[in-house]
C-alpha cells in the first residue's frame, strides 16, 4: 500500500516540475518581443517594431502574397493568396521565439526581442 503512494506522490512531483519547468519558460524565456523580422526567400526583408501598428503587403497577385499586420504589439498574416492559408490560421504572435511561416511563399516571421544579441553573452 504504501509503495503504491509513494509512486503517486512521486508522478505528482514530477508533473509539478514539469508544469513549474513550462511556466519558468513561457515568462522567462519567452519574453514581449519587440520586433516581428520577417523573412523572404532567405533574404530579411523587414524588421517591424511591434510598438508601432503597421502594415505591409509582400509580394503581388502574380508570385503570391502576404499582408502582414502590426497591430497593438503582435504580428499577423491577415491575408494571402497561399493555398494552404497556414500563415493566416497562425494567428497573431507577440513573444519572442514565435514564428509564422508561410511555406508556399518562403515567408518566415519570427518575433524578436530588443538587443537579442547581446542578451545571449549577458548570461
Ligand atoms: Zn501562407
Amino acid at each position: 500500500m504504501h509503495k503504491k503512494r509513494n509512486t503517486i506522490i512521486f508522478a505528482a512531483l514530477v508533473i509539478f516540475v514539469a508544469f513549474a519547468g513550462l511556466l519558468v519558460q513561457e515568462t522567462l524565456l519567452k519574453k514581449e518581443g519587440s520586433y516581428a523580422v520577417i523573412q523572404s526567400h532567405g533574404m530579411e526583408e523587414a524588421r517591424l517594431p511591434l510598438s508601432k501598428n503597421t502594415e505591409l503587403l509582400l509580394g503581388d497577385s502574380e508570385q503570391g502574397y502576404n499582408r502582414i499586420v502590426v497591430e497593438d504589439g503582435a504580428v499577423s498574416v491577415t491575408e494571402a493568396d497561399c493555398a494552404d492559408k497556414i500563415c493566416v490560421h497562425a494567428g497573431k504572435i507577440s513573444r519572442t521565439g514565435e514564428v509564422i511561416a508561410c511555406l508556399p511563399h518562403e515567408l518566415i516571421i519570427t518575433v524578436q526581442g530588443a538587443g537579442e544579441d547581446t542578451d545571449a553573452y549577458a548570461w
